[in-house]
């Protein structure tokens, strides 16, 4: 489960951010979630409350956003979305595909007061 680990590192830019911004606590964040980054919903939310823990961020809501993922596919060099790792070019039915993004979370924004 490498989902506490990406919740640990994405505290730290959540304090961090929230911190310049002079916040008492935060009470939203944002979440992009790559298609291909293999994150579980329950699994992320589950790590993230517990990463949240005695930080500003403890209890606030937390909203996941699933992003398609990019890839360059050399078959038919264009750039394409792609839902799944085994899933080809939606063009030209190619797997001479690389990812380019959607293997990873990615910090969207912050509520706080
Ligand atoms: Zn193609």
């Amino acid at each position: 489960m490498h989902e506490i680990s990406l919740c640990l590192s994405t505290m730290e830019l959540i304090e961090q951010q929230a911190r310049q911004h002079g916040a008492r606590r935060v009470t939203a964040v944002w979440l992009e979630i790559g298609a291909l980054s293999c994150i579980e919903e329950q699994a992320l939310r589950f790590s993230f409350a517990s990463a949240s823990r005695q930080t500003l961020a403890e209890g606030c809501q937390l909203h996941l956003n699933y992003q398609p993922a990019r890839a360059w596919c050399w078959d038919c060099s264009t750039s394409v979305a792609v839902e799944r790792h085994d899933a080809g070019c939606p063009h030209c039915g190619g797997h001479a595909l690389r990812i380019e993004s959607g293997e990873s979370l990615r910090l969207k924004q912050l509520e706080v007061e």
